[in-house]
């Protein structure tokens, strides 16, 4: 069989199981298998695959078939132009938070060597990418799970770059005033909607993904936290859930937070905000 037959036999399988994107997936199945780019794959009427390949690519593709997520069986994640392991012990990197990532680095611009903190950091590719663009930063990747650390580790390694990694909650026992900026992307689903998720999702941790009832529980623990360890004048950037915007603005403006700016993701969602901690003497001068 060639790859283009087989190809567009598992493509049509997908589909009719329902499976988003059926083209593209059983592409990268089949490239992350043979070492050959999706597109080449798909174009190629000539070759025979043996059936070893065969056998293996099967295999796969019943995974696939059972709704893991893709990246979880190919291993890797594309993330900002870089390649992050991931596994089941961490979140999926998605495209909206490459535009955190984007929005970080616009606002370090004019900050010599920024001190960073990527808070609840999973694979790390926030934090990662953030310091493989600004080589000159200090990056610290935290998470309250151990799992997830080890990815982050592993990526940190494979990347050869070089951050800090700590484990605990949120900003406990991290000094005050120690960062330029702190960059997150929380957790942020209402539990409510957790079971309720695409079957893909629902394979990731749920640690990553439950923002408790209103999906806000997270903002309310990391603002009043993380004033504490920003330098004033330093940089807060978040992710938000859908139609988070407004409590989380609420929250940043009522601990003192200054310029609270939110943007859209592709989709026209506000997917998120931006806020200064205010230095103390304009706190007084408000007053
Ligand atoms: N920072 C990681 C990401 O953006 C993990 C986020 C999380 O675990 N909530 O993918």
């Amino acid at each position: 069989m060639t790859p283009c037959t087989l190809l567009r036999e598992t493509a049509a399988c997908f589909r009719q199981a329902g499976i988003p994107d059926a083209e593209t997936d059983s592409a990268l199945l089949l490239s992350s298998l043979c070492g050959r780019p999706p597109l080449e794959l798909r174009l190629d009427t000539d070759s025979e695959l043996d059936e070893k390949l065969l056998s293996a690519f099967h295999a796969l593709t019943k995974r696939r078939l059972s709704r893991e997520p893709l990246q979880y069986i190919t291993g890797e994640a594309p993330f900002f132009g870089l390649v992050f392991r991931v596994d089941p012990r961490v979140l999926i990197p998605r495209p909206e938070t490459e535009l955190l990532c984007e929005w970080a680095l616009e606002c370090l611009e004019e900050v010599p060597s920024p001190r960073i903190l990527d808070l609840c950091c999973g694979s790390g590719c926030i934090g990662l990418s953030l310091s493989a663009r600004r080589p000159d930063a200090a990056v610290t990747l935290s998470d309250l799970s151990a799992d997830a650390l080890a990815v982050a580790a592993e990526n940190a390694d494979r990347l050869a770059l070089k951050v800090h990694l700590r484990q605990g909650d949120l900003a406990e026992g991290l000094p005050d005033a120690s960062f330029d900026m702190v960059v997150s992307n929380p957790p942020y689903i209402p539990s409510s909607q957790c079971p309720h998720l695409q079957p893909e999702v629902l394979r990731e941790p749920r640690l990553a993904l439950d923002g408790g009832t209103d999906g806000c529980d997270l903002y309310r623990r990391i603002v009043p936290d993380v004033r504490r360890i920003l330098r004033p004048g330093g940089y807060l950037l978040m992710e938000l859930g859908w139609e988070e915007s407004d409590i989380v603005a609420g929250l940043l403006k009522g601990h003192s937070f200054s310029s609270v700016t939110v943007r859209d993701d592709f989709n026209g969602i506000h997917r998120m905000i931006y806020a200064v901690c205010t230095p103390p003497e304009e706190l007084c001068s408000r007053n």
